[in-house]
């Protein structure tokens, strides 16, 4: 009959219809259609339906109305009713077998699942069918019998649910499905010779008086679980279904049953998941905290202490952001691994979330248990980390607090944990600290204060100061550097220490930076259409807006917004974000500097810059630390220090500047060792707009504080190929304290008068450039400004004069010179410079006697 039978689907969408239609029609079922539960009962009154797939969800009448009704008509009540649901839970289930349906599909329906059950339950019917003609039957003709039966058991043995007849009056089973005997591993003979009683794994319950209830209509169509055992004693746990059938005197109960092994396995695999973490395998947050609630409660009955820790790894982003999620994740792995080494079997190991982890330890002793254990964490993670290729090594924060002392709840606990290894945060990390209440308040403040960030940005409470850079040769601003400043309600002006580093632990900074790197584009935007005009400007970024992908798009998008030339835009970048991943640091660094902005790294010289690193990154700048700077003519190690640094910094072609110049004498010492540019309070503080534009406008200048011989400071080229002469002239002249340039080619000479502003050339008269420009030639050509003297064993002394006197040349010295003639010649060459600059009167050109030596 299946084949044939005739199915009503019953759902008030079309498509829904369409759909199961679609897909019963390849086993050559008759389908009707009902839009609603009233046409459903109409399409069984008025055609032989043999089963019912029945959608819940309808307008006017749901699916359980309907099934209800359909079962409490005779005519209609043996029709099996599939409920096609979106729902899986258990009361659903239950609601739609309870209203008497005698299956249920979840939606999206699956092909093969929608055939087994319709197949299923079409044979079911027919043996329903069968059994409620039993007593018809046993009247009949035996062989006519036999065949009926035959025909029936074919139908039922291809079921895939066990199915079970049992006699109420002997409680014996007389009629199983081959199924039963696979599941149960009895042949059918045998189990014709059992109960349900043989297969029960315990004795719970009496079943005569189960089978009563059933009898006695309660509990019909119920769902029940229990536990079968097979003939090899292995129990198994299956999901039962009864209907009782009246045959006769006797009652035979039918029981269907479903193997649900596979079923729970899965439901516990869940129920693992739900309180394990899939990572670390540790228990989750939810079992964590259950897990405390019970050891608290143990405790209290047992009068013992309960440590909970609450473990934050330290600066986790970075292994994150410079190895990859993957090597962060094993990181996370392995931590969980030690973490359970580091304490005793009944003490508890859990992950909180993220790179944060909990501990409950039960204890007898007071605190000391607690640091002990403490103690060993941070040593077992001192041990480097091996992840993918690198050794890495971590820390951890760690917040302890203690039951009963700190608090008795497990929330409160947990939370005075959290906040105690915020604690260790602030100081410093890589330590431990025990909760103390005053801790609170500092988290209030810090909570308070971090509110007080997220409303800074909406009500845009930042401001940018400016604070100039100077070029030590020209004394000119030739740059500035933005500061960020919060004009806090009620506080006045916060300066960035105060806030950057919240800005950076809450990942705001992000926001603020991108408002920074926008603001300061607007303003050399703004500059540059006013007479002040392009004005280059730095900003700085926080290691994390460095390591953000989103970096070179803001930059992008401002530079294009405002109109700026990108070169006018300098990125102060933190030595520590640089090295902590090189390789991704130099693709970064190279994608900005495509973009053609300025990079710097700022603060230079606290961090551990490796040179090698150094020379692989696209820096323009160094700006020497302020740390070396403070004591730089008192501390032979920090003047050691900026000297090698500025040493290092032009062998890599780099400028350098000098933050944080507060004395005349600090200057002095930078404008000796070559020091490019300076910044600080010497010069003037970051100012706000408004101030800095009239020291712009002014044209305010640095002027160089008096050297020993009351001369400023001036810079000297030396260009001579002889090495040997050259190191005459610099020892000659260092003397006299000028900042020193040396090459040994036109090409070199011709480099560093490209890098520096240059006052004096000193070189040798006849060195090429071309074949036919000599290199005086073409440096006096291409800058007018700087005062060339000139060596030559060659020149006549005449020809020398001639154009000493047209000005193409300061002085003419015969080789070998005179050395204190030359040194004259040079110190008056850089006060004839400084007079043309200063825009005196100029000087008188030297006498011919003194710029002339033979
Ligand atoms: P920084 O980039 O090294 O900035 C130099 C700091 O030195 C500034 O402090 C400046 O006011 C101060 N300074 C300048 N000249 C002198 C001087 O002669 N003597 C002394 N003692 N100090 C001087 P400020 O403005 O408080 O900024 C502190 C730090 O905050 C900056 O150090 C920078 O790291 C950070 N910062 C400032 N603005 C921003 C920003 O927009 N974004 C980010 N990420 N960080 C910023
Ligand atoms: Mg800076
Ligand atoms: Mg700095």
């Amino acid at each position: 009959m299946t084949g044939s039978a005739t199915i009503l689907i019953v759902d008030d969408e079309e498509r829904n219809r369409r759909l199961l239609d679609l897909l019963l029609q390849p086993e050559g079922y008759t389908t009707l259609m009902a839009v609603d539960g009233k046409a459903a009962i109409a399409a069984v009154a008025e055609h032989s339906v043999d089963l019912i797939l029945l959608d819940v969800m309808m307008p006017s009448m749901d699916g359980y109305e309907v099934a209800a009704i359909l079962k409490a008509d005779p005519a209609s009540k043996s029709i099996p009713i599939i409920m096609v649901t979106a729902s899986v839970d258990r009361d659903t289930r239950l609601s739609a077998l309870t209203a008497g349906v005698e299956e249920f599909l979840t939606k999206p329906v699956d092909r093969a699942e929608l055939w087994l059950r319709v197949r299923n339950l079409l044979r079911l019917k027919e043996y329903g069918d069968f059994l409620a003609d039993y007593g018809t039957v046993l009247e009949r003709q035996v062989e006519e019998r036999t065949a009926d039966l035959q025909r029936f058991r074919l139908a039922m043995d291809s079921t895939a649910d066990a199915i079970f007849l049992t006699s109420r009056a002997t409680m014996k089973f007389v009629e199983v499905n081959a199924t039963a005997s696979t599941m149960l591993g009895y042949t059918r003979e045998e189990l014709l010779t059992l109960g349900p009683r043989d297969l029960r794994s315990e004795a719970r319950g009496d079943p005569e008086l189960t089978f009563d209830a059933l009898v006695a209509g309660d509990s019909v169509n119920t769902l029940h679980k229990t536990v079968l055992r097979r003939k090899d004693g292995s129990d198994f746990p299956i999901e039962l279904h009864r209907h009782t059938r009246q045959s006769g005197d006797d009652w035979i109960i039918v029981s269907v049953l479903r193997d649900i092994t596979e079923r729970e396995a899965a439901e516990e695999r869940l129920q693992h998941l739900a309180h394990h973490d899939h990572l670390t395998g540790l228990p989750n947050r939810v079992l964590f905290y259950e897990t405390l609630k019970n050891a608290l409660a143990f405790a209290a009955r047992k009068k013992c202490r309960v440590a909970v820790m609450f473990l934050d790894v330290d600066h986790f982003k970075d292994v994150n952001d410079n190895l990859g999620h993957a090597a962060g994740d094993k990181l996370l792995t392995q931590i969980g691994a030690r973490l359970v080494d580091c304490v005793r079997l009944r003490d508890t190991v859990g992950r909180l979330g993220g790179d944060e982890f909990g501990l409950i330890l039960t204890m007898e002793d007071d605190e000391q248990g607690a640091v002990a254990v403490a103690d060993t964490i941070r040593q077992a993670l001192r041990e480097p980390f091996y992840l993918s290729g690198n050794h890495v090594s971590v820390t951890a924060s760690i917040g302890v607090t203690m039951y009963p002392a700190d608090g008795v709840r497990a929330e409160t606990l947990i939370k005075y944990a959290d906040t105690a290894m915020y604690g260790a945060k602030q100081d410093g990390r890589d330590i431990f600290r025990f909760f103390k209440p005053q801790m609170n308040t500092d988290v209030r403040t810090r909570l308070k204060l971090e509110q007080s960030l997220r409303r800074a940005i909406e009500n845009e409470e930042f401001v940018l100061h400016y604070q100039p850079k100077v070029r030590l040769s020209s004394g000119n601003v030739v740059g500035l550097e933005a500061l960020l400043r919060w004009e806090r309600p009620g506080h006045g002006l916060v300066p960035p220490g105060q806030f950057i580093p919240l800005l950076e632990e809450t990942g705001l900074i992000g926001k603020v930076g991108t408002w920074v790197i926008d603001e300061a584009c607007r303003q050399i935007a703004a500059w540059s259409r006013t007479d002040i005009g392009a004005l280059g400007i730095a900003v700085n970024v926080a290691g994390r807006q460095f390591l953000d992908r989103e970096l070179d798009e803001d930059i992008a998008t401002s530079i294009q917004t405002h109109g700026v030339a990108p070169g006018l835009l300098e990125l102060e970048l933190t030595e520590s974000s640089l090295m902590t991943n090189t390789l991704r640091t130099v693709e970064t660094l190279h994608r900005l500097k495509a973009q053609g902005v300025k990079l710097s790294i700022d603060d230079f010289g606290t961090g551990y810059s490796c040179l090698a690193y150094l020379r692989q990154f696209p820096i323009d700048k160094l700006k020497i630390d302020i740390a070396f700077i403070r004591d730089v003519t008192t501390n032979p190690t920090d003047a050691a220090m900026t000297e090698i640094i500025i040493r290092m910094a032009h062998s890599l072609k780099m400028d350098v500047i000098a933050e944080g110049v507060e004395t005349a004498e600090q200057l002095t010492f930078l404008a000796r060792q070559g020091c490019d540019q300076m910044q600080g309070y010497y010069f003037s503080k970051p100012l706000p707009v408004a101030e800095l534009e009239v020291l712009l406008r002014a044209s305010t200048r640095l002027i160089m504080p008096l050297g020993p011989d009351g001369a400023t400071l001036t810079t000297v080229l030396l260009v001579e190929a002889d090495l040997e002469r050259l190191s005459t002239l610099v020892r000659l002249l260092q003397r006299d304290g000028y900042r020193i340039l040396t090459a040994q080619s036109a090409t070199d000479g011709l480099e560093q008068l490209s890098h520096h502003e240059v006052q004096v050339i000193v070189c040798e008269a006849e060195l090429p450039f071309t074949h036919d420009v000599t290199f005086v030639g073409h440096a006096t050509d291409l800058y007018p400004d700087a005062l060339c003297i000139v060596l030559s064993d060659r020149m006549a002394p005449r020809s020398a004069a001639a154009l000493v006197r047209t000005g193409a040349l300061y002085g003419f010295h015969s080789i070998p010179w005179d050395a204190e003639a030359l040194r004259d010649n040079v110190r008056e060459a850089g006060r004839h410079h400084r007079r043309l600059n200063a825009d005196m009167t100029p000087a008188p050109a030297p006498s011919l006697a003194d710029a002339v030596q033979v």
